[in-house]
């Protein structure tokens, strides 16, 4: 297994910032992935997954423990007429390609979706109409003592799926069940995909999609009012072209913060900007999509995980100022 040493993690991150790692592993088969992740368990020392870190804020301080990249598990197959198997660092994007090829119907909202297919399942990562809930048929992983176990319902809801709550576990394939269709449908689909993020100028600059998700606490809000997405509250709340260090919002997208050249602090301190400013607004406290790895101070990550109630009385009044 390629094992490298004191390894600049920037270069596997999608932001292009986090710092030196201690150790990172490349695990190339399931049993070297399954040996590796049982020994770090065993060890209890620190050490995260990386997909292709397209949604991960990495920390820029020393990280004294481990990575495993899942960057050269990129295997396809097909296990059936309408059955593919992908390994978890297989990308989303190359899975979608694999299936046009096929004529196979299910994976074209992941054509440009940045990342690999098992942060996509840890992730439910979602897009135009499709989500990994809804084609997924199994996922294969590893629990802590290295027993491969499959789940043929991992996903509980919105950017949501048992391996987050689980912990210690690592996705080691997924299976997906398609449909035969059409060639030209397929590439359509996709195409309008490619239309949409390219101008939307997602790819302008580094970042890691939504930094918040869409489905916020709204306790008390009559289903009969309007819940806004997230995008819209930023939107509203004067966000787009806020700048932290390198760190700024997008002029196209109020829910994406761009990079150019900062720190994974500035991003933060950006995004946090952000919440409380959204929250005074509107009352709405809006949830981390991205995720944390690496050594993070405290008071970073208890600010990351902190919670506030929703705020009917202000966000009725905002919207009504609209
Ligand atoms: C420009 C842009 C646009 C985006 N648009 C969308 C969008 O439309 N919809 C959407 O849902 N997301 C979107 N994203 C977010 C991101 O692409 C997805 O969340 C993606 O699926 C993450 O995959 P990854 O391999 O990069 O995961 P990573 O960022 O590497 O990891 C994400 C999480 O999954 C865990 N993880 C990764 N692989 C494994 C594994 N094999 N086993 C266990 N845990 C694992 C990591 O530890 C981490 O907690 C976008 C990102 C960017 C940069």
């Amino acid at each position: 297994m390629r094992t490298v040493e004191n390894y600049d993690i920037k270069k596997a991150s999608f932001y292009r910032t986090g710092g030196v790692v201690s150790c990172i592993y490349f695990p190339q088969t399931e049993k070297e992935l399954s040996e590796i992740f049982t020994t770090l368990n065993s060890q209890g020392r620190p050490y995260f997954i990386l997909g292709s870190g397209s949604n991960l804020i990495i920390s820029e301080s020393y990280f004294e423990g481990s990575v495993i990249s899942l960057k050269l598990m990129d295997g396809i197959s097909i296990l059936s007429d309408n059955i593919i198997q992908a390994s978890a660092g297989c990308l989303s994007t190359t899975l979608s390609l694999f299936c046009k090829k096929q004529s196979l119907s299910g994976c074209e909202w992941m054509y440009l979706l940045p990342g690999s297919i098992g942060g996509a399942a840890y992730m439910n990562a979602g897009c135009y109409g499709g989500s990994m809930d809804k084609v997924v048929e199994a996922v294969n992983y590893f629990d802590a003592l290295g027993n491969l176990k499959r789940s043929l319902d991992p996903f509980i809801g919105y950017r949501t799926s048992i391996f987050s709550s689980i912990g210690s576990c690592v996705i080691s394939s997924v299976e997906f069940s398609l449909t035969l269709s059409n060639l030209s449908k397929i590439d359509s689909k996709m195409r309008e995909v490619q239309i949409s993020r390219i101008s939307k100028n997602q790819f302008k600059y580094p970042s890691c999609g939504c930094m918040f998700k869409n489905d916020y606490l709204s306790d008390g809000l009559e289903p009969t009012v309007e819940k806004k997405p997230a995008s819209f509250l930023l939107d509203k709340a004067s966000m787009k072209g806020k700048r932290q260090g390198g760190a700024f919002v997008s002029q196209y997208h109020a829910n994406f913060v761009f990079n150019n050249k900062g720190t994974s602090l500035d991003i933060l301190n950006l995004a946090f900007l952000m919440q409380d400013t959204v929250y005074d607004i509107f009352g709405v406290w809006l949830e981390f999509e991205a995720r944390l790895a690496g050594n993070f101070d405290s008071s970073i990550t208890e600010r990351f995980s902190l919670k506030k109630e929703f705020n009917l009385e202000r966000y009725l009044k905002a919207c009504s100022d609209l």
